[in-house]
Parts: structure tokens; C-alpha cells; sequence
């Protein structure tokens, strides 16, 4: 397997699972046989180190060949790792023919080139980089059905849809995706336009990365699940709901032709959604832990509140008028969360930033891969110069 953004959430959470299922299961090895991180060479070396076999392949992506990587370096060539160095290496390492499932863990667009690669190989490709589909989900689909690679959700939400339609082996009527609602659940929007980098950085049920972490916080996390469900189960935006779960248990819902509701429970522990996507459709001991039912314990069903989060009309819009919309609504929130994070403009200016853009831009309803990438580019420059800065 390739873990493409091993250093991450995702990927640190991956090569647990992995280091776990070879003690569970040793008739079946994985070998993470390539890994990439972007800055963080220390904590490669580290991940390289800690697996029974270490990796044959290590792609730095932001780095080039000559960096003053020395020590790092040193211990990955000892442990004999082959290093590669810029984002090509990540396409090649995710279509490489020894791979047989790729682990797609790259935050952001940046990681849209490598999953297509996987697709267009006809891998099995683990799916955490939703922005990939958020940006290109009808080409992605095309490029499964010619190669017939297998797109597995690891998002919990989409891993409980996924996994709820394998229990029922029926068609879904409606999907209801589940939202902890994020820190700022009983915040006025007020008290937002305040809210600081820290308050915005407190999730109160998932411990994440600093970009999925804010989108949770707007619940533009939870308009790119609309948009990235649309494209993974094939349903129109109609037949996408949102409800508010603040303990993070329920992972998502399916409504039956029926009216039946099945709905997939565990603990948040991105562990269990990661494993399944591997192990597919093999169910196995899993180094998340259980939830303590010998206490009682609630669990709540809350309305979605979209004057406070108007993050969420968004993903609905988009997801229903597909073609260029998610590129733009894509970059322009990548850029926004940038800004935020380096402290240049106000949380509640992330979601106005994103709407303003995707006003600004003229829809095109079936655009090939190039031209969202171009439009990519349009939507960061706006958004940027929206707020005075370029
Ligand atoms: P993270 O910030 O913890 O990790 C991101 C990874 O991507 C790191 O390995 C980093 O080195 C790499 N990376 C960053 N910029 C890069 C670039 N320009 N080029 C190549 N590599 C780059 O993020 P995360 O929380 O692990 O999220 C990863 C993806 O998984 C995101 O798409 C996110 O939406 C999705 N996801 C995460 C969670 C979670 O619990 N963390 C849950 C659901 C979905
Ligand atoms: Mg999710």
C-alpha cells in the first residue's frame, strides 16, 4: 500500500491500523510500501522506523533533491528507503505497479493529482482527501468506471453511509449525514464574528488537522461532505440531509424506500472508518476502542441551524449545480482558512469570502479537468483580493 500524507491525522492513524492488523491477521500482510510527507521529514523517518518492514519508497513533497535534509536522510537511506522529492513523486508512488491500495490522507486540492493517479491505476484508494471530489467528483467517477478502481470512503460519515447500505443490500432513499455542529454549536453568530484562532481550534469530539478542524467549525467540513456524497453514492442533493449529533457517535443514517433508518454507531475514532476501507469487506479486530454502555448515555438528534451556519446552504447549492461549482467553492475556502489561520481575517469572513466568489464566477455545467484547475486558480486569487490582499 501507498500512504500518501503518512504524516497527518489520517496517515499517523493509518500506519496504526496497519502495524495492528498484521498482529491480528498475519496470514495477511500489509506492507506500506511508499509513504509521503510534505515539511515534517522527522516524523517520516520516525513512522519508517516504527514499521516491521519500513517502506521501500519516501516521497517529501515539498522538498528537492539537495534540501539540507542530512539527518533524517541518513536514517531513512540506513533503514533503505529509495527518497523521492516534489509532488511528481506522489503520482507515481500512487500508480505504482507493486501498489495495490493507495491511502489518499493529502489535505486540500494538493492531494487531487495523486488520487486521480490511484483511480486512473484502477487501485483501491482509501478516500480522505474529499476535496478531490469536492473539486472534480464527476471526472473522479468517470476515471473509476474506465479503470475500475474501487473509491472507498474514509470520512466517517461517508464509511457509515457505505457501510449502512451494505447491511440493508438495498438502494438508499435518503442520505442523513450527521455534524458534531463543531465548537461553536450554541454560539451566536455575534459571539462568531469574535471567535478566536484557539476557540476555533477546540473541537470538542475530533482531534484533526488545522484545515479540517476550522471547516468543522464553519461546517463547510459538512457542505464538502454534501458535495462529496453526492459524487461517492450517486444520489442527487435532494436526497442529502444534515442533522446535528454533538457526541459524534452516530456516524450517518440511510432512509429505505421503506422509511426504515439504519444507522452505523461507534466511538469518534477515525481508526475504525480507515481499517474498513482497507480490509473491505472483511470485518476485523480494530484498535479503536469500545463506547461504555454500563453508563447511561445520551444520544441527540438536533436540527441543523443554517442562519447560523450558512456554510451548509452552500454545499446544497453546489452539490446540486455540480460542473465548475466545487472547484471554486473549493480553492476560495482553502484560501480563506489560510487566512484565517495566519490571523488576516475574521472567522465568520471564511464562509461571506466563499459565497462572494462562487457568485462572482460563471458556471459551467460539464468543464474537463484542466479547467477546474484553472478555475482553481481564479477562485484564490478572488477570494484574496476580496479581502485586500494579493
Ligand atoms: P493533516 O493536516 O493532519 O495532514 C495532512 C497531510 O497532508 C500531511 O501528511 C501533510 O504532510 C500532507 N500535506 C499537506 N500539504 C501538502 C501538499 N501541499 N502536498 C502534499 N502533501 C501535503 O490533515 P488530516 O486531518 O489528516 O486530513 C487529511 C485529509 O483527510 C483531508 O482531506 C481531510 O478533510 C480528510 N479527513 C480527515 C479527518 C480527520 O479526522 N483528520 C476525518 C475525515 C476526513
Ligand atoms: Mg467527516
Amino acid at each position: 500500500m501507498a500512504v500518501l500524507g503518512a504524516t497527518g491525522s489520517i496517515g499517523t492513524a493509518t500506519i496504526d491500523v496497519v502495524t495492528q492488523l498484521n498482529r491480528v491477521d498475519p496470514d495477511f500482510r500489509w506492507h506500506v510500501s511508499a509513504a509521503s510527507g510534505h515539511k515534517n521529514t522527522r516524523l517520516l523517518a520516525e513512522l519508517a522506523s516504527g514499521l516491521d518492514q519500513p517502506p521501500d519508497r519516501i516521497v517529501l513533497s515539498d522538498h528537492r533533491q539537495g534540501d539540507g535534509l542530512a539527518a533524517e536522510e541518513t536514517q531513512l537511506r540506513e533503514l533503505g528507503c529509495q527518497i523521492e522529492f516534489g509532488a511528481d513523486a506522489l503520482v507515481s508512488a500512487a500508480s505504482d505497479k507493486s501498489v495495490d491500495v493507495v491511502v489518499a490522507a493529502i489535505v486540500g486540492r494538493a492531494g487531487l493529482e495523486s488520487t486521480m493517479a490511484a483511480v486512473e491505476s484502477g487501485k483501491r484508494v482509501a478516500l480522505a482527501n474529499k476535496e478531490t471530489l469536492v473539486v472534480a467528483g464527476p471526472v473522479v467517477s468517470r476515471a473509476c468506471e474506465q479503470s475500475g478502481a474501487e473509491l472507498l470512503p474514509v470520512d466517517s460519515e461517508h464509511s457509515a453511509i457505505f457501510q449502512c447500505i451494505q447491511a440493508a443490500a438495498s438502494k438508499p432513499k435518503k442520505l442523513i449525514l450527521t455534524a458534531s455542529g463543531g465548537p461553536f454549536r450554541n454560539w451566536s453568530r455575534e459571539q462568531m464574528e469574535g471567535a478566536t484562532l484557539e476557540s476555533a481550534l477546540a473541537h470538542p469530539t475530533w482531534q484533526m488537522g488545522p484545515k479540517i478542524t476550522i471547516d468543522s467549525a464553519t461546517m463547510i467540513n459538512k457542505a464538502l461532505e454534501v458535495i462529496e456524497a453526492r459524487w461517492l453514492f450517486g444520489l442527487p442533493a435532494e436526497a442529502i440531509e444534515v442533522v446535528v449529533h454533538p457526541q459524534s457517535i452516530i456516524h450517518s443514517m440511510v432512509e429505505f424506500e421503506d422509511s426504515s433508518v439504519i444507522a452505523q454507531l461507534s466511538p469518534p475514532d477515525m481508526r475504525l472508518p480507515i481499517q474498513y476501507a482497507l480490509t473491505y469487506p472483511r470485518r476485523l479486530p480494530c484498535p479503536c476502542p469500545d463506547f461504555d454502555r454500563t453508563q447511561p448515555w445520551d444520544l441527540t438528534l438536533e436540527p441543523a441551524d443554517t442562519e447560523r451556519f450558512p456554510a451548509l446552504e452552500l454545499g446544497f447549492e453546489v452539490a446540486a449545480a455540480g460542473g465548475t461549482a466545487g472547484a471554486v467553492l473549493n480553492a476560495a475556502n482553502e484560501e480563506a482558512v489560510g487566512l484565517f489561520l495566519t490571523g488576516k481575517i475574521r472567522f465568520t469572513d471564511i464562509v461571506l469570502g466563499c459565497r462572494d466568489v462562487l457568485e462572482n464566477h460563471s458556471h459551467e455545467s460539464n468543464p474537463p479537468l484542466n479547467r477546474l484547475l484553472e478555475l482553481d486558480r481564479w477562485a484564490r486569487r478572488e477570494l484574496k483580493k476580496r479581502f485586500g490582499f494579493s
